[in-house]
């Protein structure tokens, strides 16, 4: 969790765009343009969408950055020859990269989804703010039943009172945490192979925002071909499982850590 209003004034004074990628807060818990963002991405893949079926994105544009302002983005406040000489500033202002992102990067790269899949994202957000209502609660019950397990070390969860980020999580995400979060492990990178293959209900997937509960063992799997300082860097050392908490009964998902847990002894 990052302190929104604090990056912004860096970026700005700086001359360059804060662009923040929400896919894990999503719209329902933080509002990144309300905070000085001017440009907000999204994986729909993940919450949006909601249910693991469709591969997305989002570029939302606030219009809020001035592109001419300085030399910085000469592909938008020079001619473009792909484009018969268009300067994107002058001819669509503030507009002018999420314009250049339609004409020339779905045009060059072709990044267009197909109707099933938009429709399929589509139905998801209908539901995002009850999911993430559900997905919250959930995640908090579980970070705070991990936190108290003999077999963790340490539970990672800005939802929880003790976490660093709590009071950054007030401010900028309704006191929630989302529902993607780690814990470390006692038994170390043997127990983090072990937990995965022992949970039932949870799906070993490195995805994330699904309806369904995921879990990942990251150093074996995502960051394995990573060195051990830079796993432990990025996150992921031997001991750290990540959960991505679903919406199913909470008492169904406790009871398949807890059993899973049960097993490594
Ligand atoms: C998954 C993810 C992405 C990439 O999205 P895809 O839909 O998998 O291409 C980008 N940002 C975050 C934070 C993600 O979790």
């Amino acid at each position: 969790m990052q302190d929104i209003e604090a990056i912004a004034d860096v970026a700005h004074k700086a001359g360059i765009p804060l662009i923040v990628d929400n896919t894990m807060a999503t719209p329902a818990l933080c509002q990144p343009i309300k905070h000085g963002a001017d440009i907000v991405v999204y994986s729909a893949t993940k919450f949006l969408g909601g249910h693991g079926n469709s591969i997305g994105g989002l570029i939302v544009d606030a219009g809020s950055f001035d592109w001419a302002a300085s030399d910085k983005f000469p592909a938008l406040s020079t001619p473009n020859a792909s484009y018969h000489g268009k300067i994107f500033t002058e001819s669509f202002g503030n507009l002018a990269f999420i314009l250049a992102c339609r004409t020339l990067g779905m045009r060059d790269i072709g990044p267009a989804m197909a109707p099933f899949n938009a429709f399929q994202i589509l139905t998801g957000m209908e539901t995002l703010i009850l999911r993430m209502d559900r997905h919250c609660a959930n995640a908090v019950q579980v970070a705070t039943w991990l936190s108290g397990h003999p077999a963790i070390s340490w539970v990672s969860y800005a939802g929880l009172r003790t976490s660093p980020y709590h009071e950054l999580a007030q401010k900028y995400m309704t006191g929630r945490g989302g529902s993607v979060f780690t814990f470390g492990l006692k038994g170390g990178y043997d127990a983090g192979v072990k937990l995965v293959s022992a949970v039932k209900l949870f799906s070993h997937l490195a995805n994330i925002g699904d309806t369904r509960s995921l879990i990942i063992h990251p150093r074996s799997t995502t960051h394995r071909q990573l060195g051990e300082s830079e796993a432990v860097e990025a996150g992921a050392g031997p001991d750290v499982v990540r959960l991505s908490i679903g919406i199913e009964h909470i008492e169904d998902i406790i009871a398949d850590l807890d059993q899973a847990l049960a097993s490594l002894e």
